[in-house]
């Protein structure tokens, strides 16, 4: 009997091992496939510059992989020129929405398993019926963690807007407040940055992307809020150049502080990929759910 246990023990093991690697090519097959599909259709035309520029989220269900489903009928509004700030425990799903707006990846496209609904719009036009390129061109993204490209800081900021001029580029640098770090460089502006050059600090990195978008002046912005702490003095400096970018955009904010959305026009609460409270600063502190718990964390933490 031993005799036929081992190399059926084996075979079993064999089988699960084949079994498994089957399931990873298939997950592997489904994510390429999802990145094909984010393609523009046959005759897409670019985002028309009419309507007032406000986004919609309606009724979005996503599921990065057709097993787990990341997004939950999630729909909201930010008015043209508002801001909507986004906060949650992390994995709740919140930079995914940036994604799907700056269209990273699309809603229900093939390869999805049919579980994915809802739409996304700007301007009242669903971003997956015209181009890719428009919907990029409308927004300005300074991501939680910029990654510059291996080249000059001018480069890196010019970027925003092709063919800017060197003026240009200081002057969005200047608002950006990283002109005069950039001139106390040895090559000033024509210092090499990125993985070969310079390193920034996260800060820094940040601000190069905030001098970015300044130059790119899209209608819409999205900040994803860096993680990483930066020393109090410059994470309140890096806020209120944001809050003066982001004025009269129609602007979402992934925060992982409090302190950043209290004027938000809206402060969206997502928990496991769903809205789980929506308010101002002020009607979630008087509600004293899930928003008034974490504001209370947030403000004991800093005291300590
Ligand atoms: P954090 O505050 O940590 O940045 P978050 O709320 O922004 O988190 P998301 O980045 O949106 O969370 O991720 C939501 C969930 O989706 C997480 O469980 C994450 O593991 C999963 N996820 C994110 N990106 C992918 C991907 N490309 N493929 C598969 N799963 C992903």
């Amino acid at each position: 009997m031993i005799q036929l246990y081992i190399p059926l023990n084996f075979l079993g093991v064999l089988y699960r091992e084949i079994k498994q690697s089957l399931t990873d090519l298939d997950k592997m097959f489904v994510l390429m496939e999802r990145d094909r599909e984010v393609a523009d259709r046959p005759g897409a035309k670019p985002l028309s510059p009419q309507g007032d520029w406000a986004v919609r989220f309606d009724d979005v269900t996503f599921a990065y992989d057709p097993a787990r489903i990341i997004l939950h009928n999630v729909s909201f509004e930010i008015p043209a020129g508002k801001t909507v700030a986004v906060v949650g425990p992390s994995g709740s799903g919140k930079s995914t929405l940036a994604r799907l707006l700056y269209r990273f990846y699309d809603v229900g496209v093939a390869g999805s398993g049919g579980i994915e609904s809802g739409r996304i719009t700007i301007a009242g036009e669903d971003i997956r019926e015209v181009t890719q390129a428009s919907v990029r061109q409308a927004i300005g993204i300074v991501p939680q963690d910029t990654v510059l490209f291996n080249d000059t800081v001018e480069y890196n900021i010019a970027y925003g807007k092709p063919g800017a001029s060197r003026e240009e580029v200081e002057e969005a640098a200047k608002a950006a407040h990283i002109h005069d770090f950039i001139e106390s460089t040895p090559k000033g502006y024509q210092t090499m940055v990125g993985e070969r050059g310079l390193k920034l600090s996260g800060g820094e990195k940040q601000r190069v992307a905030i001098a970015r978008t300044l130059l790119k002046n899209p209608l819409i912005l999205i900040f994803d809020e860096a993680t990483s702490a930066l020393d109090s003095a410059n994470e309140r400096a890096i806020q209120a150049e944001i809050k003066s970018v982001a004025q009269n955009k129609t602007t979402l904010v992934i925060a992982h502080r409090l302190s950043t959305v209290a004027d938000a026009h809206q402060i969206l609460v997502m928990d496991a990929g769903r809205i789980v409270e929506r308010g101002t600063h002020a009607e979630l502190l008087a509600r004293g759910g899930r928003y008034a718990d974490m504001w209370r964390l947030q403000q004991q933490s800093e005291q300590v």
